[in-house]
């Protein structure tokens, strides 16, 4: 057994506590990542407090990890030791349904394993990147170019792909003119791949204060969702709404705004079920469609995009013992635009 420490919460009440536990030592086809940042997702801090109602604790969040490569397994081909290497939303799927051997592993027929609170064949529970070093199989890790930006790398890996891959996904190139709804962690990695593939962006948001900060993230155009007036000149505006909001909205408001085949892709999923007036698709005979994560090699293919045009997510770097008052400033919007953890300084 491989000694380890993170953070963990150990009830749904209870803050992020330092905490040891032991990991297994990698098999055959396994690596011993030594853990170097780790992202802060939303998601970390709902599942901490038990707010998908399948927590198992102690819980230990994290899947935007970036480290380096300790050890291998004696069968492992792909990696070598100290390479850089990132690990994302989940570590494991059933390798042959359909949605696996396409490489869009997040669709398992059989259900993926999670990074974090990923149930696995011996009965316990996945700990995540909040934590030292890591243990994962081969296939399910990237390469992490060295040029990039390691803080700022690590968000590529959650926030990063489900934007990049609903973009690929859904054709977005030059001239598509694309609204980004909400400007947070996912929204501002949406406008700089947007922008980056040469789209028309606007980025729509209810907070005026975001509008320079959308400029400087590279948008073409703001508009303050809050300004009726303005909101309503922009019927029919739209080939792609890409959704980042994941507090309850109405989304009729917002796929009035698509032009006539104009499709609205979902990537936030607030708590509640939202109503859906079919008017709002069947006039202009437009599309809602959702997307999450990416695949392996989706993910492989935008680190690699990410270096050649130098993209990163914006982060402010805390130490592992800040995590708690992070997690309290995410919940209220106060982060432009992702934590990062360094691990190191655990
Ligand atoms: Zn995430
Ligand atoms: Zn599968």
């Amino acid at each position: 057994m491989i000694s380890a420490k993170g953070y963990a919460a150990h009830t749904h009440e209870s803050a992020l506590e330092l905490y040891s536990f032991e990991r297994k030592d990698p098999g055959e086809y396994e690596v011993l990542i030594d853990i170097i940042y780790c992202g802060v997702c939303h998601a970390d801090f709902h599942q901490s407090k038990n707010e998908y109602g399948n927590t198992k604790y102690p819980f230990v969040p994290g899947h935007e990890i970036v480290g380096r490569i300790r050890s291998i397994g004696e069968k492992v081909s792909k990696f070598k030791e100290n390479e850089l290497v990132g690990v994302g939303y989940f570590i494991l799927s059933c390798g042959y349904c359909q949605s696996c051997i396409g490489q869009e592993q997040q669709f398992c027929e059989n259900g993926i394993t999670p990074t974090q609170n990923g149930k696995l064949q011996d009965g316990t529970f996945t700990k995540g990147g909040y934590s030292d070093c890591i243990v994962v199989n081969e296939n399910y890790i990237v390469s992490v170019p060295e040029t990039l930006n390691q803080p700022g790398a690590a968000p590529l890996l959650c926030a990063g792909i489900t934007t990049y891959s609903s973009l690929k996904y859904n054709q977005i190139v030059a001239g598509h003119k694309v609204a980004i709804l909400g400007l947070g962690g996912l929204g501002h990695m949406a406008v700089k791949f947007a922008t980056s593939f040469g789209a028309d962006v606007t980025v729509l948001s209810s907070s005026a204060a975001k509008e320079d900060d959308a400029k400087k993230l590279g948008a073409h155009h703001f508009v303050n969702t809050s300004d009726k007036e303005h909101f309503t000149t922009l019927v029919n505006t739209f080939d792609f709404i890409v959704d980042a909001v994941s507090a309850k909205h109405d989304y009729n408001r917002y796929l009035n705004l698509l032009k006539k085949d104009g499709i609205m892709i979902l990537l936030g999923v607030p708590p509640e079920p939202s109503t859906l007036h079919a008017h709002s698709l069947t006039g202009k005979r437009r599309k809602i469609t959702g997307s999450f994560i990416g695949g392996i090699e989706e993910t492989q293919e935008m680190l690699y995009y990410c270096a050649k045009h130098q993209i990163t997510a914006d982060v402010e770097l805390i130490r592992p013992n800040e995590i708690n008052i992070a997690f309290e400033r995410m919940i209220k919007g106060d982060v432009r635009y992702r934590f990062t953890i360094d691990m190191q300084k655990l």
